[in-house]
């Protein structure tokens, strides 16, 4: 009987697929850090039964249409902005994400990143190994505080609430914003349910978490950022497209806001020119939310153990459904 092809479109361990091999044929694209090209992808897509994508990878309608075989998609992330799962889902498709095992690795980073921006850590970095440091200052690099601090986290999910257990430890008020109260996080964090507006309006970090969907899409907006306080500093860990990076360029060099922490970019990666990078007060980071060691292994796992599941009948452990 042949083994189930199952492609995986980047490089990972071949140490970690041993235990897989055995039931599966299994093939990856040859670079790490090179996504795979279109044309190789819809040729894979076409002969396999299982997809192991990541979230630079488009599985789009024309890509499902050439995928006759294809069972299931198991993304190495928990956002699947990239899938088209309405249509994979009318054609019999399994989706699967990797929810859960990267929550606290991811708001460990966001954490870290509201830290860095505040603190301005990166641009003090920066001087003590150009050698420009000169000597002690009064107010040489002063930044923000955080503790005693509001933060307002929109998108109060499992990522959300972890940031926000984060922000306990720093005494800080928390207020959050979602479609539906987190009436859990209420009661465990003292966390406080308001509208978009008024998170924006008083907050001194607004966090953004949310999934990237039609309602999400550039809802930081130039009129989001011009009713900010003027010392608000705006994190971005969720997708690039959930701000109007024009209007967030603008908002910093008018000075409407105070920073910008950015993981994630409209256009990954992004461009060396891009205005965004010129400013002193954005800290930037390669889309690294979930990149530690472990947990980028546990996903990889969880994405093996999904195919598997699928491909022997069985549910998956996480899928993503309508
Ligand atoms: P989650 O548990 O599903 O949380 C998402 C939250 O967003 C929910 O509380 C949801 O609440 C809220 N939400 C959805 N649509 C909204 C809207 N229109 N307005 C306001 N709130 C809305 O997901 P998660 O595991 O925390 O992950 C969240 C996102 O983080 C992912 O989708 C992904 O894009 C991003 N992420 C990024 C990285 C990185 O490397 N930078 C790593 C992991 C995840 P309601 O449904 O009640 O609105």
């Amino acid at each position: 009987m042949t083994k189930p092809y199952v492609f995986i479109t980047r490089k990972i361990e071949t140490e970690v697929l041993k235990e897989w091999t055995e039931t599966f044929e299994v093939k990856m694209w040859e670079y790490e850090e090179r996504p795979v090209p279109r044309a190789i992808l819809l040729e894979e897509a076409a002969k396999a039964d299982a997809l192991l994508t990541m979230l630079s990878d488009k599985m789009d309608r024309e890509l499902l249409d050439v995928a006759k075989n294809l069972k299931v998609i198991a993304n190495l992330a928990v956002g699947y902005d990239n899938i088209d799962v309405p249509s994979a889902t009318e054609k019999g498709i399994t989706v699967c994400n990797t929810p859960d095992v990267l929550t606290d690795t991811t708001a460990d980073l966001a954490f870290a990143l509201l830290m860095a921006t505040a603190r301005r850590i990166v641009e003090a970095a920066e001087i003590v190994k150009e050698g420009k440091w000169t000597g002690w200052s009064p107010m040489l690099l002063a930044g923000h505080d955080i503790h005693h601090k509001t933060i307002g986290v929109v998108g109060m999910g499992k990522i959300g609430e972890t940031v926000a257990k984060r922000a306990t430890g720093f005494d800080m008020d928390i207020l959050y914003h979602n479609r539906s109260r987190n009436v859990a996080a209420e009661e465990r964090l003292g966390a406080r349910y308001t509208s978009f507006e008024e998170l924006i309006t008083t907050s001194d970090f607004i966090v953004c978490l949310t999934p990237l969907t039609n309602e999400t899409a550039g809802m930081f907006n130039k009129e989001a950022f011009m009713k900010m306080k003027q010392s608000a500093i705006f994190i971005n860990v969720a997708r690039g497209a959930v701000a109007d990076e024009e209007a967030l360029y603008e908002a910093l060099v008018k000075g409407e806001i105070a920073g910008a922490g950015l993981d994630v970019f409209k256009q990954e990666p992004i461009g060396p020119d891009h205005p965004l990078l010129t400013l002193p007060n954005v800290v930037a980071l390669p889309h690294i939310g979930s990149a530690s060691v472990e947990t980028r292994q546990g996903m990889i796992m969880l994405c093996l153990d999904n195919i598997t599941h699928v491909l022997s009948g069985k549910q998956p452990k996480t899928i993503v459904k309508l």
